[in-house]
């Protein structure tokens, strides 16, 4: 448990309302501070079919894509290890057949 100071006089004999909180030695009042968000705006990615993707999620291929220079390429239907989703227009970031890729979310579908 952290205990929670006053403000005022930095006792920590702290009411704690749902709205606000109230120090017990000088009476003050204030509103407890919000708890730090997640990151304002997470990004959402979707897949194909507009299903959210999220990390850990595993996806499929649906289209047969060219890595590289074109000497390798990845089927449609391949199953990925859980992705990591990241910035940049390759959304996901991913092991297929082993290969370390950065795919488009729009050419997978949640598996
Ligand atoms: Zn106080």
């Amino acid at each position: 448990m952290s205990e929670t100071a006053c403000p005022m006089c930095e006792l920590t004999d702290v009411l704690k309302f749902p709205k606000k909180w109230e120090c017990v030695a000088c009476g003050h009042e204030w509103e407890p501070v919000a708890e730090p968000d997640a990151p304002a705006e997470p990004r959402v990615v979707k897949d194909a079919h507009g299903n959210v993707l999220a990390n850990g999620d595993c996806v499929v291929l649906i289209k047969d894509l060219k890595l590289g220079g074109g000497s390798q390429v990845l089927k449609g239907g391949t199953k990925s290890k859980p992705i990591r989703l990241g910035d940049g227009d390759h959304e996901i970031s991913c092991k297929l057949d082993g290969i370390a890729v950065a795919l488009k979310a729009c050419f997978v579908k949640k598996a």
